[in-house]
């Protein structure tokens, strides 16, 4: 049964809903993209797994064990790179390669 009151709470209870984070990490995949620190639409493999404590290519915070890490690997000339993402952010990295071009 759902409770109009209820869902205005919720909208009040949560200043930043994840729609906007997801907003600002695709801002900033953008951004990178541009400065050439992230591979725009490349050739690439990924795979996903536990996080290995290293930061995110996107967000720079570290992923821990217990998260999902997506890992990439750039196929393109002169070297294959490979960059590490958390689920959040390897989504919005992929939203942002279909706007930049
Ligand atoms: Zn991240």
């Amino acid at each position: 049964m759902r409770i109009d009151n209820a869902r205005h709470w919720k909208l009040e209870a949560q200043p930043m809903p994840s729609d906007r984070i997801q907003q600002d990490l695709e801002q900033r995949a953008q951004q990178q993209i541009r400065e050439g620190r992230l591979p725009a639409a490349t050739p690439y493999r990924t795979w996903g797994g536990h996080g290995s404590n290293e930061p995110c290519a996107l967000c720079d915070v570290v992923i821990r064990s217990d998260e999902v890490e997506y890992e990439i690997e750039t196929m393109e000339a002169p070297g294959r790179r490979q960059y590490r993402f958390h689920f959040l952010c390897h989504d919005a990295w992929q939203n942002a390669c279909a706007q930049v071009t």
